[in-house]
């Protein structure tokens, strides 16, 4: 799935209302849906090559082509979610609840496909 940013840098699209968004790290968005709709939503995003895992928030816009912000926590090289840890605490094993995963700079996505929410 090719980069869209050389259609639209995330500088742009503030000020833009998404068409879609979904807070897919949230309890209350997995309260808010049917299993049928996650599995859906899931399956959306890995067609996109989106990786659901990884991904705290999606926003969906459609301009000259349908693309998403892509709002997802960092992975080391291994496929490990990186965690900022305490710094008094770094020897720590396993890792508690004050490590929380680093969040890796929000991209922008092509899809080939829009949200299952939207979809014809
Ligand atoms: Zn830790």
């Amino acid at each position: 799935m090719a980069e869209a940013s050389a259609v639209v840098t995330a500088r742009e699209l503030d000020g833009l209302e998404p068409e879609f968004v979904s807070d897919v790290r949230d309890d209350d968005h997995w309260h808010s849906v049917t299993p049928a709709q996650g599995d859906a939503l899931r399956a959306w995003m890995r067609a996109n090559s989106i990786e659901p895992n990884d991904v705290y928030r999606i926003e969906t816009y459609t301009m000259d082509c349908a693309f998403a912000r892509v709002f997802a926590y960092a992975r080391t090289e291994h496929g490990q979610f990186v965690l900022d840890c305490p710094p008094d605490d770094s020897e720590h094993r396993p890792h508690r609840g004050r490590c929380s995963p680093v969040k890796r700079e929000p991209y922008i996505t092509m899809l080939a496909s829009r949200p299952p929410e939207l979809a014809p």
